[in-house]
């Protein structure tokens, strides 16, 4: 640990969320005098506008589809069932109240001194606190920028109507007709959300096909799944305008169609959060990508300004952020120099309905890696649709470099993927061989077994 006696603290975090937290925290437990600010919710974008609610809302949709297929299985329900916004809304609401508690207890419990503030640096060690109170300055050896994200919306006639992720959470009143715009995963999962709790909803996406960068074949049966549970996907368009009506708002689309809705969700995408952190007047500047440069160490272009999370290079991601910020904390406060983070085997999962939940390259990239690949791919319906009579099928597929027999990518589309392939990106990213995976015995009766017993090779 630096020897800081000049400074005030030994670290100050700027933003408590996701990855400031985590930081301050393990900072604290190497006995480093530590600070965070933090000027909205503690626990950032995934307690209370990301990760969180949206999976609370996403087990709050899934109960749609669980209501129907009980019938099959003897459940008779006294008559139709019914959602009440309200009460999920508001349960919500509890929830994330109850969180923010338990993280003012964790840093204080960890001794983090915490400001109430929204903080911009004045100097490489000096930061300026603004709140209700007045402006102070605090001083410290080194400084992380953990400001995360902010929503972004593309600007058209009627944007200021569009709604971003952040205010999506706590709608007044539930729209019975749903519209997000964009389509990325964000968009995809609150297109299932919202379809699942019952709004007439449409996806607007002015590419071919949503999720980008997700493997191709996963990207064609999610579409064909969310189209077949009512989704109304609109690709190769875009929105041309927004105009407000008495009660609704009619949405124009640059394919001549015209939808009338309740709210438009704009899941656009996301740049950092940097608006008035003072990075210009330190020289900081952002990459083509609009992120911080950092190296190996989390420094920034000045070395006592450290940065990670999503204001970084790198998938957006909790655990990511997480992972960095106790790297950042090794490198900084310990003798140990950690191993670099593998960015290439990190899973993910899409809260979609079916759920996505991947690992390691698509398809489309291994075939541009490797030479030759094999793929293994199984598309069925889960046994408990034997007798839900739902339609709903499962796609499973891994993909392995054939001059090594490794497997660089395994990916799922069913329920529970993500807790699926959780599993499986432990066997990915220690770089097991698909013999590895064949002489695993595999739980049986399970969908997940497949992902053992895949024998017959689709295609190289
Ligand atoms: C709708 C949505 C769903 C998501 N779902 C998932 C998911 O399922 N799984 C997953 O892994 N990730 C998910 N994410 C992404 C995840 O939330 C982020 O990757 C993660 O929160 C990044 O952590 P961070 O520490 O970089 O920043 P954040 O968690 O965004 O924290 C930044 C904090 O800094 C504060 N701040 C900003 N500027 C200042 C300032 N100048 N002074 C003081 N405080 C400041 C902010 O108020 C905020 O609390 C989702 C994101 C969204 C928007």
């Amino acid at each position: 640990m630096a020897n800081a006696s000049e400074y005030e603290y030994d670290l100050l975090v700027i933003g408590a969320g996701s990855g400031g937290v985590r930081t301050a925290r393990m900072a604290a437990a190497t006995g480093a005098r530590v600070a965070i600010a933090e000027d909205r919710y503690l626990g950032g974008t995934c307690v209370n506008v990301g990760c969180v609610p949206k999976k609370l809302y996403s087990y709050a949709a899934h109960f749609h589809d669980s209501f129907d297929d009980a019938a099959g299985f003897g459940w008779q329900l006294p008559g139709p069932a019914s959602f009440d916004w309200a009460t999920l809304r508001d349960n919500k609401i509890s929830e994330i109240k109850r969180l923010n508690g338990i993280y003012q207890r964790m840093l204080e419990g960890a001794g983090v001194t915490l400001f109430n503030a929204r903080a911009s640096l004045a100097d490489a060690h000096t930061v300026i606190m603004s709140s209700e109170h007045g402006d102070t300055t605090v001083t410290a050896e080194k400084i992380v920028l953990a400001t995360g994200g902010w929503p972004w919306v593309p600007d058209f006639p009627g944007s200021e109507y569009a709604l971003d992720s952040n205010q999506i959470f706590d709608l007044a009143s539930f729209p019975k007709r749903f519209l997000v715009l964009g389509g990325g995963y964000i968009a995809v999962e609150f297109a299932s959300i919202f379809n699942g709790l019952g709004s007439d909803t449409h996806l607007i996406y002015r590419g071919e096909l949503f999720l980008k960068g997700f493997d191709q074949q996963v990207r064609e049966f999610t579409c064909a799944q969310m189209e077949h549970k009512g989704v109304n996907l609109h690709f190769n368009t875009n929105i041309e305008r927004i105009e407000a009506t008495q009660d609704a708002y009619s949405v124009y689309l640059t394919n001549g169609d015209v939808l009338e809705v309740d709210v438009v969700l704009a899941a656009t995408g996301r740049k950092a959060n940097i608006n008035n952190l003072g990075l210009d007047k330190l020289g900081l500047s952002l990459d083509e990508q609009g992120k911080i440069p950092v190296n190996e160490r989390f420094e920034t272009a000045l070395p006592s300004i450290l940065a990670l999370g999503d204001l970084t290079a790198g998938p957006e991601l909790t655990p990511v952020a997480i992972a960095e910020a106790m790297q950042l904390v090794d490198h900084h406060f310990t003798d140990t120099v950690p191993k670099a983070l593998d960015y290439s085997t990190i899973p993910t999962a899409v809260f979609c309905h079916p759920n996505i939940g991947t690992v390691g390259l698509s398809e489309e990239a291994a075939r541009e890696k490797f030479t030759n690949i094999r793929v293994y791919s199984t598309d069925f319906r889960a046994m408990k649709h034997t007798l839900s009579g739902s339609h709903e099928r499962t796609l499973m597929k891994l993909i392995v470099d054939d001059a090594t027999d490794v497997v660089v990518g395994a990916h799922m589309v069913g329920e529970e993927a993500g807790e699926v392939i959780q599993g499986i990106a432990i066997a990915v990213r220690a770089g097991l061989t698909k013999e590895d995976f064949d002489r695993t015995v595999g739980i049986h009766p399970t969908g997940a077994e497949e992902f053992v017993t895949l024998r017959t090779l689709t295609r190289t």
